[in-house]
């Protein structure tokens, strides 16, 4: 059992770190930079595709720590990675059951913004993941407490990150909200829901992660390296694989660096409100992962032309049938004098 709740294990050592990684390509640098060695037997149920490798790493403060690199393994049937949220969530769940880490990392590649400066290769640290890919619109339900939660805000998820500015600032990373679905390609739709979530880059996993950490109370972030441009002129596929070896590159680097600034220091030694740019200050305070303050409830513009369409006709249709059911009344109450 993992104990404590996500804000109180913020101040306990990082002795332990798990890393999610749904590609191969994007895990073999840092297996090969750490030497990490493949668990023989898999601590896995048999049958699971996901393979750890493991390894001391020497952190900057000293201390050997121990690194469990996951990768979500690949398809059986059509032998591709498995990327997306089902394996990334099957794997941090079973990898938090098997090597009861102080911190997961969900480390991968991403899509990222030319309009909020993003470069092919350059990596982000969350702030926030969310889904933009959940969408349960217009679902209130009344909570126990009297407050209104909506599943709409369930969909999302909104999982914090604990701040962590000043270890930004060290490995040289960005910082901003991580936002995951299933599909690589980006709907109209997609886009709107990214923007309005403040989204830096557009990816298929870290939330599945991020709620599997939420429910198991381990801190988690995700660190996620730019390999297309998603407002950008090119196919995204045609982009994603000409840049995902230097993108994998630059990953390695980069969590390699935080694994080693975090290792046998405490999550609550790096919070800090310096990023490269993005203002995250609103998340200082954060105590949990989980849950959305008042700050971050945008308003959604769900409803589309189509939406607003059918709520004007379902309201013609109330006016109408009122209107139809009080001239019928008023004519049986003619008729019966
Ligand atoms: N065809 C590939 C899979 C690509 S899916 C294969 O054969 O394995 C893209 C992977 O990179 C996912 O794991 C996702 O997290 C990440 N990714 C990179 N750019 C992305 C983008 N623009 N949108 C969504 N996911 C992206």
């Amino acid at each position: 059992m993992v104990e404590g709740s996500t804000a109180s294990r913020r101040y306990e050592k990082v002795q332990v770190i798990v890393i999610i990684v749904a590609m191969e390509q994007e895990a073999q640098p840092f297996i090969l930079k750490h030497s990490l060695k493949e668990n023989n037997p898999s601590p896995f149920e048999h049958g699971s595709p996901m393979i750890a490798y493991s390894g001391e790493i020497s952190a900057a403060a000293g201390q050997m720590i121990t690194v469990h690199l996951i990768w979500n393994g690949r398809c059986k049937i059509h032998n591709v990675n498995h990327v997306a949220t089902t394996a990334a969530g099957v794997s941090a769940y079973a990898s938090i059951a098997a090597f009861k880490p102080d911190l997961v990392i969900s480390a991968g590649t991403a899509g990222g913004f030319s309009e909020l400066g993003a470069k092919i290769g350059d990596v982000y640290l969350s702030t926030k993941c969310v889904f933009h890919g959940r969408r349960i619109p217009h679902s209130v339900q009344p909570s126990r407490d009297g407050c209104r939660s909506t599943l709409e805000e369930y969909g999302f998820g909104h999982f914090r990150s604990p701040p962590l500015g000043h270890l930004a600032a060290a490995a040289g990373v960005k910082q901003g909200v991580v936002s995951s679905s299933d599909s690589l390609d980006c709907s109209a739709m997609d886009l709107q829901l990214l923007r309005s979530e403040g989204a830096v880059v557009k990816e298929m996993e870290a939330a599945a992660v991020a709620w599997v950490c939420q429910q198991l109370s381990v801190p988690f972030i995700a660190l996620k390296s730019v390999t297309d441009i998603v407002d950008g002129d090119r196919r995204t596929e045609q982009e994603f694989y000409a840049n995902l070896e230097r993108a994998s590159e630059a990953l390695q680097w980069r969590l390699s660096t935080v694994v080693g600034c975090l290792g046998g220091t405490r999550l609550g030694e790096w919070a800090g409100d310096r990023a490269s740019g993005v203002d995250i200050s609103h998340n200082c305070g954060a105590e949990d992962s989980g849950g959305s303050s008042g700050g971050d409830v945008v308003s959604r513009k769900f409803v589309s032309d189509d939406g607003d369409i059918q709520q004007w006709l379902f309201s013609a249709a109330v006016v109408g049938l009122s209107v139809g059911l009080g001239i019928g009344l008023s004519l049986v109450y003619l008729g019966r004098r």
